[in-house]
Formats: structure tokens, C-alpha cells, sequence
């Protein structure tokens, strides 16, 4: 009989991983109550980050944070509101950016990152649909002349792990000006970055191959308990027993394995083990237009000095900004969505106004790094959330580690492959917290 997997949570993190615990031989269920408005994984941007190696728990975003906060237009908020959620999320950050944390931390991103685009070739030619991938790259645009040298010398230095930065050429600034009405102060194009066609398509194609090969979709929220004891696991004593997931339209499942990818509300679902895990929601503002008059071919355009990132996708144009450290459920703030509108008009941008609003939580840990790891609590359980700003550039190769730690046993190749992957993913372990 095939061993069993419950994945809770089908954003884009949970789906790559229930596609690759099928593949791995699971018969597996994917649950999720697909909440409205659409999470994240819907709603983000895009653009398959490759070159973000550097953890943003670092000295230098310290720096840059009065200047992202006090100015008329700020790009991060930290609303009174929310304060009980961001006091000690801001503790924690600022203890992970001492350089020595730093440095471990580049070190491990950078090697999820390395194989983050081969790992997006590899998924969306399992769906059977690679024009889902678009490795384009993207452009960097600076408007004012003042800032022209510093982003020069920031981006020359720059390491964009297996991304490069170089100076755009004249057709692109070509491109670029007729697209702002004037000429960028200076425009850079990354290469080796990428964007996904559209965020329908790509469910679309995953769902076609899932419940293609038999996985089964749940509509419903899951809570987790937990059975006292104590197994063994790996030759390491686990204090606690298997979990079994309870879902809220009635049910109670023990299966093999439960991957929890509940996004920014993992952190609930890891609370009833045990485990204390410090996850905010960093939330972010986006509007999607039709998209008639912003160019077909053009890669994603970040506009630096304006903390936005346009990205064309195959239903429209998506304009999206904003870092807002509260609880998830805080109310939407309607300022956001007019300011983005006041960026893209200071802009000039061919982008129809007013758009179609949306707001939902990156779900961030204080270090910058994910989650991903095997539950020191519960001996049937796996973890993978936390990505933050990265959820979709990192959801293949998660899904290709959640495969790995358990691998060896749905292979029968024994443990030791297991363990193998497990040290690999220590700097993502939970217990770092
Ligand atoms: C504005 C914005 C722009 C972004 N741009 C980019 C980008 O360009 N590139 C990039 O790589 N990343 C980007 N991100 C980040 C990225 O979107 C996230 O990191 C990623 O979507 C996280 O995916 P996830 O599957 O972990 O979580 P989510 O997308 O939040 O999905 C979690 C799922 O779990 C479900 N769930 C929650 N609780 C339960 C429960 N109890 N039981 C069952 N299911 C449950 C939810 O319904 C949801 O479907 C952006 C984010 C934002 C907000």
C-alpha cells in the first residue's frame, strides 16, 4: 500500500511539495479552505528572485530603515496597531543582522539559491508546461540623476549569487523611455532572474498534474494534535508521537507524513506541537490592470526608488509594493493602494488606473530564512514556510528538500539519505528559534 502524505496549506510552497511527495510514491492530500482574497502565492510579483542571496536581516537594511520609514511615501510600515506583532519580531531581526549571523545566513541561501532556477526548469517540465518559466531576467531603474553614481557602485559590487548585473544597452534604455515618457537617470538589467507567465496558468498546470496522477484536494482548514510518547526516529529519541491532523469539516487523519506550508499561519499549526516559532506577516499591496498598453515582451521593471516592481503577466499588468510588519488579519490600509497609484502617475507608467486591489501576508521569520526541517515534536511531521520575499522563487527546491529529508524512507534506500539532506537543511531547522 502506498504510504501516506497530508500536505496543509496549497500555496505555491505546499503545491510544488505535494507534487513532489507523488512523485516520491505518496498517495497525498492537499489541504487548504482557499481562503479569499487569494494568499500570497497569488498575489505576489512574479519574478523568480535568483539573485536575492543576501538575507535582508542584515546591517545594511538596518541602515536604510530611517530613510525607508521617515520620508513622505514610505515603503515599510510598522503600524501602532500591530505593535504587539512587530516589538519582538524588530528584537529578533536586529539580533539576526550581527555580521557573523549574517555571513552563515548568505552562506545557506545562497545554496538553496544556486539551484532554485535549475529546480523551476525541473517543475515546470514535470507539469509539462515549460512556457510557464520565463527567464528574461529583469531591469533595475533609478529616475534621479542624484542617485545615479551610489546605484552604480552598490550594483557593481553587488553579488547576485548566479545572477549578473550589467548596465542596460541602448535598445533596452530605448525601451525603457518609451515606456516612462523620459529617459531613466540609469537602468541596470539582471540576468539569470526569471517571472512566471501568469499565477492562473501555474496552478492550473499543477492542479491538471496532481489530481492527474491521482492526489486528492481538500477544501477545509486543519488544525494539528498531537498523541504523548515518545518514538525513535533516525536513531535520534523524539519526545512526543505522531501527529494527526483534524479538519474542520469533520475528520481526524494519521497519516505517514504532514507537511505543514500554511504560509504566515504555520505558525498557529506548529504552536499546537509545541513548537514556538516567530512568524510575522510582512504584508504587501499590489494592483492588476488589464494591461493593454504596457509592452508585451518587457521582463519585470523594478523601480528602485519607488519600491515598486511592475511585472507583465498573461492576464494583465501587476504593479506591487509595500512592506507591513502586522498580525495577517489586520485590516487592509486603503492608503497603501492610493499611494501606489500616486507612484505609478508620478511615473508616467502605461498602466490603466484605478486597478485591482489586493493585499496578503509574506510570511517572514526574523533572520530572513525559511523554515524547512523535519519536527523535533511530532515524529510524522515536516515543515516548510517562512520564505518572505522569496516563496515562489524557492517553492521547487523546497519541494525538492521536503522530498530529500524524507526520501530515503519512501525510497527504501534506509535513513542515512535522509540524515544526509536533514544536515544540509540545519541552518532552516526551527530549533535555530
Ligand atoms: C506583494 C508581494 C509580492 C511578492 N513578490 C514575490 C516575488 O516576486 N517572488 C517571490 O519569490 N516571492 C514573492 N513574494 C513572496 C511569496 O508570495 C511568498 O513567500 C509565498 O507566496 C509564500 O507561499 P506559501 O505557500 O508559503 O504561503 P501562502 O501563499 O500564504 O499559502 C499558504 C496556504 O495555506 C493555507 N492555509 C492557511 N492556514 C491553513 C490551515 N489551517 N489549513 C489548511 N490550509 C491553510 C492558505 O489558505 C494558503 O493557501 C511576494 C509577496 C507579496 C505579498
Amino acid at each position: 500500500m502506498a504510504r501516506e502524505a497530508v500536505v496543509i496549506g496549497g500555496g505555491i510552497v505546499g503545491t510544488a511539495a505535494a507534487i513532489g511527495l507523488q512523485r516520491a510514491g505518496f498517495a497525498t492530500l492537499l489541504v487548504d479552505p482557499q481562503a479569499s482574497p487569494p494568499p500570497a502565492s497569488w498575489g505576489n510579483a512574479g519574478h523568480i528572485a535568483v539573485e536575492q542571496i543576501e538575507p535582508l536581516a542584515s546591517r545594511a537594511t538596518l541602515a536604510s530603515l530611517p530613510k525607508r520609514l521617515f520620508t513622505a511615501d514610505p515603503s515599510i510600515a510598522l503600524p501602532l496597531r500591530g505593535a504587539a506583532s512587530w516589538l519582538p519580531f524588530a528584537w529578533r531581526f536586529a539580533q539576526a543582522t550581527r555580521p557573523a549571523r549574517f555571513e552563515r545566513g548568505k552562506t545557506a541561501l545562497g545554496a538553496l539559491m544556486r539551484d532554485a532556477m535549475p529546480a523551476w526548469r525541473r517543475f515546470v517540465a514535470a507539469l509539462g508546461a515549460p512556457q510557464i518559466l520565463r527567464e528574461q531576467g529583469h531591469f533595475l531603474v533609478w529616475t534621479h540623476q542624484a542617485n545615479r553614481a551610489a546605484a552604480r557602485s552598490e550594483y557593481a559590487a553587488k553579488d547576485g549569487g548566479t545572477a549578473r548585473y550589467r548596465e542596460a544597452q541602448s535598445d533596452e534604455i530605448e525601451t525603457l523611455t518609451a515606456l516612462m515618457g523620459r529617459p531613466p537617470a540609469l537602468a541596470m538589467r539582471c540576468l539569470g532572474s526569471g517571472h512566471i507567465a501568469d499565477h492562473a496558468d501555474l496552478f492550473a498546470a499543477c492542479r491538471s498534474t496532481f489530481t492527474g496522477r491521482g492526489g486528492r484536494h481538500r477544501v477545509s482548514r486543519a488544525g494539528l494534535t498531537i498523541e504523548a510518547g515518545r518514538t525513535i526516529d533516525g536513531g535520534q529519541a523524539i519526545v512526543g508521537g505522531r501527529a494527526s491532523v483534524i479538519l474542520e469539516d469533520g475528520g481526524r487523519l494519521t497519516p505517514d507524513i504532514i507537511l505543514v506550508s500554511a504560509g504566515v499561519h504555520s505558525a498557529a499549526l506548529m504552536r499546537s506541537l509545541g513548537h514556538r516559532v516567530p512568524l510575522i506577516a510582512e504584508r504587501g499591496y499590489h494592483l492588476h490592470s488589464p494591461g493593454d498598453r504596457w509592452p508585451g515582451g518587457l521582463p519585470p521593471v523594478v523601480f528602485e526608488e519607488y519600491a515598486l516592481i511592475v511585472t507583465r503577466f498573461r492576464s494583465g499588468v501587476r504593479a506591487s509594493s509595500f512592506l507591513e510588519f502586522t498580525s495577517p488579519d489586520a485590516r487592509a490600509d486603503p492608503a497603501k493602494w492610493r499611494r501606489l497609484r500616486q507612484r505609478i502617475t508620478a511615473l508616467g507608467l502605461p498602466f490603466e488606473l484605478p486597478g485591482e486591489e489586493w493585499m496578503g501576508s509574506r510570511p517572514t521569520l526574523p533572520d530572513y530564512l525559511p523554515a524547512i526541517g523535519r519536527s523535533r515534536k511530532a515524529s510524522n511531521v515536516i515543515y516548510a514556510f517562512g520564505h518572505q520575499h522569496l516563496g515562489l522563487t524557492l517553492a521547487p527546491v523546497t519541494a525538492e528538500a521536503v522530498v530529500a529529508l524524507i526520501g530515503g524512507e519512501a525510497s527504501g534506500e534506509g535513513e542515512a539519505a535522509a540524515r544526509d539532506a536533514a544536515a544540509r537543511l540545519a541552518a532552516f531547522d526551527i530549533a535555530r528559534f
